[in-house]
């Protein structure tokens, strides 16, 4: 098809080859933005409309490619109208074109489609070329208005920055598990936003960061999880072996982390010691372990909590790999305690001497923290 600015109208197809992938990319995000788009259109306009891969023109609610039209020229809304006088060709006259460049047609394939085409063709389309003639001279220009927050722009005074943000609301998915979470827990979807800060700390270990991004997103694969999938046959929980394992048993409820979260909940109290009684009431002990606190709290080091609470999930969840996966258990508190003297040990050298990041390693580690202490450059612990 050689057609110029009347692409603007087309939805093209993804497997097109013959154009630049920038250009293709350019499209894509053109046709994402198309809801919110009007396109202001003159009679020459609807005469220079694709007949093909127009989003406006459907059959079946999609759009079509005819080779046998387009090898004959016919690819815009004025190659089926007369030029001199208004309204469409006639059957005859679309088969002949068509019968110029194709040995064999079939007559009737191209009349019932041709019919078909005027059908679907927009009614003010019609309505324009049953009134109007066609003026192959008259110039034109393409007039585009986006629909931004329920008011028209005109495209060209629509600054980068607001196209961008059209692109990326059309691009980008709610996730789910805000209403997942908030069917859980009676938690605030705006407080849980906040969850993403705790996940992506940029000194945690990769490994935590891997966990806490999906259990923010809901999507551990639990037993239950993994049952709906059709890839196991029991959804019962591999550790307690008595109820069903779903994301709340797997971290929370299991009867096998009774005296671990005695143990968390102690030691967050030790954390807490000098922390004004009513900061602490509003807490609520499970949200705090599967989240992490949000924002700060005066006396408390937040990100120490937050790191010791993602160690927390990682070794429940390594437990239960563990048993699932291989049938051998470990003590869950002896592993927690090995893994944050590991982590922070890691982390302190790392930081401390070969970073030259000593001021970030206190102020995550050491700061309002009596479990963690550093005697004359040896750090101990008080777990
Ligand atoms: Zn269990």
């Amino acid at each position: 098809m050689n057609l110029s600015e009347e692409i603007l109208f087309m939805s093209l197809p993804e497997n097109l080859k013959c154009i630049p992938n920038v250009y293709k990319e350019m499209f894509k995000g053109f046709d994402l933005l198309r809801d919110d788009i009007e396109f202001d259109l003159s009679t020459e306009n609807v005469y220079d409309q694709p007949l093909f891969c127009n989003p406006n023109v459907l059959f079946d609610g999609k759009t079509v490619i005819w080779y046998d039209f387009i090898n004959a020229g016919i690819v815009q809304v004025k190659d089926i109208c007369y030029e001199v006088i208004e309204g469409f060709l006639p059957e005859m006259a679309i088969v002949e074109m068509i019968q110029n460049v194709t040995n064999h047609c079939d007559i009737n394939s191209i009349v019932k489609r041709y019919n078909t085409l005027k059908v679907v063709l927009p009614k003010e389309w019609t309505e324009i070329i049953h009134k109007n003639i066609h003026r192959r001279n008259v110039s034109r220009s393409i007039n585009i208005n986006v629909i931004f927050k329920d008011k028209l722009s005109e495209f060209s005074m629509c600054s980068t920055k607001e196209l961008y943000l059209l692109l990326t609301s059309k691009l980008c998915q709610h996730p789910i598990c805000y209403k997942k979470w908030t069917e859980v827990f009676e938690i605030e979807e705006n407080d849980l936003c906040k969850v993403w800060k705790n996940v992506n700390f940029y000194w945690k270990p990769s490994i935590l960061m891997d966990l806490d991004f999906k259990i923010a997103h809901y999507c551990i694969f639990t037993n239950s999880k993994l049952m709906t999938m059709k890839l196991i046959n029991y959804n019962v929980c591999d550790v307690c072996e008595k109820e069903v394992e779903n994301i709340t048993h797997l971290f929370l409820l299991c009867s096998e982390l009774v005296e671990f979260h005695l143990f968390m909940q102690q030691k967050l109290s030790v954390l807490f010691d000098n922390v004004d009684s009513d900061k602490i009431d509003n807490l609520v002990y499970e949200e705090v372990f599967m989240f992490g606190l949000f924002g700060s709290i005066k006396g408390v080091n937040v990100s120490f909590v937050n790191f010791m609470l993602s160690v927390a999930r990682y070794c429940i969840f390594r437990r239960r790999n563990l048993l699932k996966n291989l049938n051998s258990n470990v003590d869950l508190i002896r592993l927690f305690k090995y893994t944050v003297k590991h982590y922070i040990t890691y982390l302190y050298e790392y930081l401390c001497d070969a970073k030259c990041m000593r001021n970030v390693f206190e102020k995550h580690f050491l700061k309002n923290n009596i479990l963690v202490q550093e005697t004359e450059g040896v750090i101990t612990f008080n777990f």
